[in-house]
Parts: structure tokens; C-alpha cells; sequence
């Protein structure tokens, strides 16, 4: 059986799969990759001294590293690989688009992939958010996004209409615009903002919620904050509201019941648009194409979406607008109506058809349906951990979660705490069979929506493993 026979039978890695390298290849490998490749979010102090992980295979829910150790990729990717590593329908179907049109420029054509993938997400979306634009990642999905919005005022002449609001907590990218509403203390060193464009909420983490206030309570005030700053700002100039469903890298951070419908009818009342980057949690990961309205029962005025509509093989992102928002701004009698913005591969056709054959893949497994059924196991048996002592709360929903860990449990507080435990959490469990994605004190995972009973129980041990010798070298 070789890998090329089994890549279709996802969770199921062949175990002759991608043969290791050579001790003296995977030397060499990685001392080019420490002298050469300057990674995201690089910490320049250690440039050139660690050790790169060499990652050299992939099946099902496993990476291969360099040396043949297997691991259950926890936080898939980086919250994209939904439909597990090695499908060979994918890889298929961006081999044939790239033999029959590589390429075709979006300034003066679109490609049959493109044209349909835009009807699919269409139809996906909630409410008349029917049309589409595509980029090439979620960063500038977002920064797509907030540009129509200073577009959109702009040209029906109130460009004072211009501040965003965002939250703490929040990720929304790297481009200047996308990173500038990141409330990401981490985000923010060394680095410019557009600060006159971006006003943050508090973020709305029930469980770091001001001292002997109910989550009810916690709901309003957040609400209230969200009204008295739009009030402080002026309506006039508040120009939309950027929110994740789920606050992701921020810590996979729940907002309390009824949220996002109170901030949504906010807007409304001050004629703000609502943006909801969907870019972590639709396609699956909450058991939806997208959770918007599914899961929190709001119909905003965008939606942005990125990593899961292709499950990482290519890079594709993009965001959907309503019909309603987008007529006001088009037809004959918007005359010099331009939205001067767009790439070299917008609606890259191999992305594209990367991105229907990953489509196939989660209505012919049933993936949606997968998730619903097996996060609740995955979420309760996650919670299991709670019983720790490092562990202050796990939450999630979907298969996404996140275990937060503390100095002790009363405080909460994680600054007592070595700041960096997740990454040691992470370096115990990765020797056991399994990647984390560690922030500070926190460990997120969501992993390929096709992980089934047993990885979870793995999973599960190898984390509570992780976390108890991570204990006992704070002991
Ligand atoms: N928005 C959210 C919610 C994200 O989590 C991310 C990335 O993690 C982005 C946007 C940026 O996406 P990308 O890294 O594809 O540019």
C-alpha cells in the first residue's frame, strides 16, 4: 500500500509514508532554514540560534517531521486544514486546473472555478450576502472588507463615517489596516498602527469578567460599552464593527449568550455595517459552512473567510457582501461608482479549484455533520482536564477549544505564572505525538474536522500528559 493508495482514507496514515531523511540531509535542511528563513512573528533575539522543526510529511490528522515522528496536528495548520492532509481529489483537481489555465488576470476575466465557487459560498452565506470577492489569504480578506466599508461612506459622501470598532483579544491579520484591529497586546511591539481609524472594545472573555458580575451582567456591560463609546464617538463617524464569532487566537474567548445579537441590533440602530471574519470558524469548524448565523443567529453585512475554504492547500481568502449594501454603491446611476482595490490573484483560478474540490470532499464525507456529532465528545472530554491544577478553565465550541491555564485557580490570573508555559506544554507534547498551539499561558487546538474517538482520547492524553510534567517543572 503506499501513500499515494491510502491519502484518500483520511485519519488512516500509512505507516511507510514520506520515508525519513538522512540524519545528514535533516542537518542541513535545518541549519539552511535557521540561516535563511525569517518565520511570522520571529523573535530576532534567537535568530539564527534554534533549531527550526522541519515538517517533510502529512497524512489524515498526522504531520510527519523530518526524523519520522508522527504527530497529531492539534491545531490543524494553523485552524485550516479541515479535510485532514494527503487528498489526493484536491491535489487532482489544482493539477488539472494548473495544466489546463494556470493563470487568467482578473482585470479583464474570471475563470468557470471562480464563477462557481463564488455561487457556492453565495448560496453558504447567511441572508442576501451574495456576492463575492476574492483574495488571497484572511488578512486581506479583512483588509478588503474595512476598504469597501471607507469605499462605501466615501462615496456617498461621508467620509467622516470612517472609525472601526474592534475588541481586545481580537486577531484580524497582518496587513496595516487587518493588524491595526488586533487587540493583541503581542501584535502591537515595535510595530505603527492606524490608530485615528480603530477604537477597541473591551474583549469579551466571560471568564476573566470584572470581579462578582454575573455572565448575564458581563453581556450588558459589554453592550453598554459598545453604545456609550459609539455615542462618545459620534454614530456619524463610526463607520463598522469587526467582530470574530469566536475570538480565536485571542484565546478561543466565548462571548456571553445573546452577544452578537445585541451588538448587531447596536448597529442597526446607528446605521453601522457589521463585519463577521469568519475566517477561523466557518467551513466546518463549528459544524457549519459558516456560524454567523447557524450558531449565534446574527445576519451581518459581511463575512470574511480564508484558511478552511481550500483546508490549506493553496492560499485563497475572501468576503461576501449583501446584496443590500452592495446596490447602494452599484448600477447605472452610480456613475464613476470604482472599488479601486483587488490582487494579481483575486479568484486565482488553482485556488479556486482547490477550494470546490474541497467543498466535495466535506459534503460527500459529511463533514458538517461529523463535527456536530463528535465535538460535543471532543469538548467534554477536554473539559476533563479542568481537574488539574494548572488548569483554570477549558471552553470552546465546535472543534475548537482552548485550555487556559493559571498560577492559581482563584485569581485567574496568568501573569503569576511563567508566561511561556503554553510553549513548554507544547514541547512536552510534541515529544509525545502531538502539536499545540500554545499563546502565553494557553493551549488552543482544532483539529482536521475529520478526527475521529480515538485520536481524540490521544490527544486528550497526550495534553493531560503535557500538562502535568509541565507542572512538575514549574514544581
Ligand atoms: N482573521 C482571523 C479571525 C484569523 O484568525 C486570521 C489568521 O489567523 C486572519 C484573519 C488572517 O488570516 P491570514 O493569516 O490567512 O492572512
Amino acid at each position: 500500500e503506499t501513500f499515494a493508495d491510502t491519502a484518500d482514507r483520511p485519519g488512516r496514515p500509512p505507516e511507510d509514508a514520506a520515508a525519513p531523511l538522512g540524519a545528514n540531509a535533516v542537518a542541513e535542511l535545518e541549519a539552511l532554514a535557521t540561516r535563511h528563513l525569517v518565520q511570522p512573528w520571529e523573535s530576532l533575539e534567537h535568530l539564527g540560534q534554534e533549531a527550526r522543526t522541519l515538517l517533510t510529511g502529512a497524512e489524515g490528522v498526522y504531520v510527519r517531521d523530518a526524523r519520522g515522528n508522527r504527530l497529531i496536528d492539534g491545531p490543524a495548520g494553523m485552524w485550516c486544514m479541515q479535510v485532514g492532509y494527503g487528498r489526493r481529489a484536491i491535489a487532482e483537481a489544482m493539477a488539472e486546473q494548473a495544466m489546463s489555465m494556470a493563470y487568467n488576470s482578473p482585470w479583464y476575466s474570471t475563470s468557470p472555478v471562480a464563477a462557481e465557487l463564488a455561487a457556492r459560498i453565495a448560496e453558504m452565506t447567511p441572508g442576501d450576502l451574495d456576492h463575492v470577492f476574492f483574495t488571497t489569504g484572511g488578512s486581506t480578506a479583512v483588509d478588503s472588507a474595512l476598504r469597501f466599508v471607507q469605499f462605501f461612506n466615501n462615496y456617498l459622501g461621508r467620509p467622516e463615517k470612517k472609525i472601526i470598532l474592534s475588541r481586545g483579544g481580537a486577531y484580524h491579520g497582518s496587513t496595516y489596516l487587518s493588524a491595526s484591529c488586533s487587540g493583541k497586546e503581542r501584535d502591537k511591539v515595535y510595530l505603527d498602527f492606524a490608530k485615528d481609524l480603530v477604537v477597541h472594545l473591551s474583549a469579551p472573555n466571560p471568564y476573566r469578567r470584572p470581579e462578582g458580575m454575573s455572565v448575564e451582567g458581563f453581556c450588558d456591560f459589554l453592550i453598554e460599552e459598545m453604545e456609550a463609546k459609539i455615542l462618545e464617538l459620534g454614530p456619524e463617524r463610526v463607520a463598522a464593527f469587526i467582530a470574530e464569532p469566536i475570538l480565536a487566537s485571542g484565546g478561543v474567548l466565548m462571548p456571553p449568550p445573546g452577544y452578537h445579537r445585541r451588538a448587531q441590533a447596536l448597529c442597526r440602530k446607528y446605521d453601522i455595517l457589521t463585519i463577521s471574519d469568519e475566517v477561523v470558524t466557518a467551513f466546518g469548524r463549528l459544524g457549519h459552512w459558516f456560524a454567523s448565523e447557524a450558531v449565534f443567529g446574527i445576519t451581518p453585512d459581511i463575512v470574511t473567510f480564508a484558511k478552511g475554504v481550500t483546508s490549506g492547500y493553496v492560499p485563497l481568502g475572501g468576503f461576501a457582501i449583501s446584496r443590500a449594501v452592495v446596490e447602494q454603491v452599484a448600477g447605472p446611476e452610480n456613475k464613476g461608482s470604482v472599488y479601486s482595490n483587488g490582487y494579481t490573484y483575486s479568484g486565482h483560478p488553482v485556488s479556486c479549484a482547490a477550494a470546490l474540490a474541497n467543498i466535495r470532499i466535506i459534503e460527500q464525507e459529511g463533514l458538517l455533520e461529523h463535527v456536530r456529532e463528535i465535538a460535543p465528545y471532543f469538548q467534554a472530554r477536554l473539559r476533563e482536564l479542568e481537574a488539574l491544577p494548572l488548569v483554570g478553565e477549558v471552553r470552546g465550541l465546535g472543534l475548537m477549544a482552548c485550555v487556559d491555564c493559571v498560577a492559581d485557580k482563584q485569581s485567574k490570573n496568568p501573569l503569576a505564572l511563567d508566561k511561556e508555559v503554553g510553549g513548554r506544554i507544547d514541547a512536552h507534547c510534541q515529544e509525545l505525538g502531538l502539536v499545540v498551539r500554545p499563546i502565553y499561558n494557553m493551549c488552543v487546538m482544532s483539529p482536521p474536522l475529520i478526527i475521529e474517538k480515538p485520536e481524540i482520547d490521544r490527544l486528550v492524553e497526550i495534553l493531560r500528559q503535557g500538562i502535568e510534567r509541565t507542572q512538575d517543572d514549574l514544581e
